[in-house]
């Protein structure tokens, strides 16, 4: 990828300027060979993140009073921008990542269709959940006030996105679509891996806010490598929440930076998960070497770096399993993973096994070492349920293709491994006939630990709709109330606010009495 031909200058977004200055600078890495690519990138300084935060702090209001239609044309002019990148963005989306042109092309469809999905929501109107409760003068013993609350953008956002989603969780992902949608000024910290990409995305986002007229401050794109940027943003006190999606270590980092500031903000992190995938015995004897094929094609894909990937399976011995093993040790053991997106999430899966060499887990197959300098082998492992239930490095995620597979012994002590789980993101139980009847027990622990359940399928893929659930409890998320994905993850950025006795005229348009926006709202406790 040569800097000219995919227009790339090496520049920060900052508040409606495009400028190169900064401190240290870094570049982009291929993964195939290890050698830099692309313009160099500096990191950004205090003083730039100063700007930054200040320019949002000044676009806060300014922001929440642009009319939804306004919001709503933005988040659709960054979709069309992104599309008339064309192939200039997919080169340098699988120059940095060693992804392939399918991959990038899907993830820019979905990409865009998050933006144009959150700008039907926030034009429909109705997510601010207007509610009116009106006077009632002849209450007794006391009068009845009029109340009035809607939702409310919260200010400023910071978002961090993962390395393996350099465009639906990056700089116009899901997190900055969102927030800007509830009227929310948002400073991407641009992941080091793929600073190209979110050079490119950034400019059309910078674009668009001048070509609307909206406040300088709406969006700025700074770049950094140590983690020094990310710290200075959380800690500013313009910033009124963070979303973060990557590594449980970066996810908790800057949680615990978020509530130890004078004024604690909300972090959204959606983190690393094993997804663990039950398999019941009647779906075992039948189809366990199908169960199998399904699940490592599940876990090769995109090399095994999804949040979602299966990365744990358990079962009660018996019928089936053998074939089931036999199976999944000899496609995952066939198959040569394709390389890691960045040379860090390589040294991380290597420094996993370091960890794991301690530990009472066995390695059952291992595939060949793939092409390229990030490469890594994808590694099948096993261990009983008494060692998983008593080291809990075995239950937290190898990121990378490894699935580790754990076949128990007594019914009691798959109970006792599903309880011994903590958060994720999903988990799947395979069964036939009264398998989900008999296991009840069991499905219920799984479902008490994660955002989504599934029967029968695969953890991988996540469809972008109102029902989807892309978090769960904690470590899979800082806060299990809420999805990263789909229209309800507006509501991480916004806040009720109530009006009491508010002069007519004066209200926001949301809870005027004749509905000028016809949005939903529940009056009087009845939905209209
Ligand atoms: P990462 O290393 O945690 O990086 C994510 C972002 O956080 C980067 O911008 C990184 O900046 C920043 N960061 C990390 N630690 C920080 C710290 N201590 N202080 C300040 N900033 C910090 O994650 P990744 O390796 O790119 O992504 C892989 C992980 O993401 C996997 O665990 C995967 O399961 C998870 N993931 C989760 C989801 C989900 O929806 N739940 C989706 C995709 C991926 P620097 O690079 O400057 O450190």
């Amino acid at each position: 990828m040569s800097a000219a031909a995919a227009g790339l200058r090496g520049e920060h977004f900052l508040a409606g300027a495009a400028e190169t200055e900064g401190g240290e600078t870094f570049t982009a890495i291929d993964p195939h060979s290890g050698k830099a690519i692309g313009p160099s990138y500096a990191e950004a300084t205090a003083a730039q993140v100063e700007r930054a935060c200040a320019a949002a702090a000044a676009a806060k209001l300014p922001l929440l009073a642009t009319a939804p239609a306004q919001r709503a044309a933005l988040l659709r002019r960054i979709a069309d921008g992104l599309l008339e990148l064309g192939d200039e963005l997919l080169t340098c989306y699988c120059a940095e990542t060693a992804l392939p042109k399918g991959r990038a092309e899907a993830e820019r469809g979905r990409t865009v269709g998050q933006l144009r999905l959150y700008a039907d929501l926030v034009e429909a109107g109705s997510w601010v959940d207007a509610r009116i409760d009106r006077a009632d003068q002849q209450r007794q013993p006391m009068p009845k006030p009029d109340l009035r609350r809607m939702l409310v953008g919260i200010g400023p956002v910071v978002v961090f996105g993962a390395s393996n989603f350099p465009l639906a969780y990056s700089v116009a992902g899901g997190d900055t679509a969102s927030a800007l949608a509830a009227g929310c000024p948002v400073i991407v910290k641009g992941h080091p891996a793929h600073p190209g990409t979110s050079e490119l995305v950034g400019r059309v986002i910078h674009d668009a806010v001048r070509a609307l007229g909206l406040p300088a401050g709406t969006f700025s794109l700074l770049h950094g490598r140590s983690h020094e940027v990310g710290t200075l943003l959380v800690q500013h006190p313009a910033i009124a929440a963070v979303g973060f999606t990557g590594s449980h270590r970066g996810g908790r980092a800057l949680f615990d930076l978020a509530a130890a500031r004078p004024e604690p903000i909300p972090v959204f992190a959606e983190m690393g998960s094993m997804n663990p995938v039950l398999i019941l015995p009647r779906a075992m004897a039948a189809r366990g070497a199908q169960i199998a094929a399904q699940l490592a094609a599940s876990a090769l894909l995109a090399g095994g770096q999804f949040c979602t990937s299966p990365g744990m399976v358990l079962w009660q011995r018996g019928a089936g399993d053998e074939a089931f093993v036999a199976t999944l040790t000899e496609q995952l053991g066939g198959a040569a993973a394709a390389p890691t997106v960045h040379p860090s999430i390589k040294s991380g899966y290597d420094a996993a096994f370091a960890e794991l060499g301690k530990l009472p887990v066995e390695v059952t197959a291992r595939g060949a070492v793939g092409d390229g300098a990030t490469a890594v082998c994808l590694t099948l492992l096993s261990a009983s349920a008494a060692a998983v239930v008593a080291n809990p490095r075995l239950r937290t995620e190898i990121y990378g293709p490894a699935v580790l597979t754990v076949g128990c012994g007594q019914r009691a002590e798959l109970l006792q491994l599903a309880g011994s789980l903590h958060g994720h993101l999903t988990a799947t139980v395979h069964g036939d006939g009264d398998d989900f009847a008999e296991f009840a027990d069991v499905i219920e622990v799984l479902r008490s630990k994660v955002g989504r359940l599934l029967a029968n399928g695969v953890p991988t893929g996540v469809e972008v709709c109102g029902a989807m659930v892309h978090g769960g409890p904690y470590p899979a998320a800082t806060d299990a109330r809420f999805s990263a994905v789909g229209p309800t993850a507006i509501l991480r950025w916004a806040r009720p606010v109530c009006w009491q006795d508010w002069p007519h005229e004066l209200l926001p348009a949301e809870l005027q009495d004749h509905n000028p926006l016809g949005i939903r709202r529940t009056i009087d406790g009845v939905v209209s």
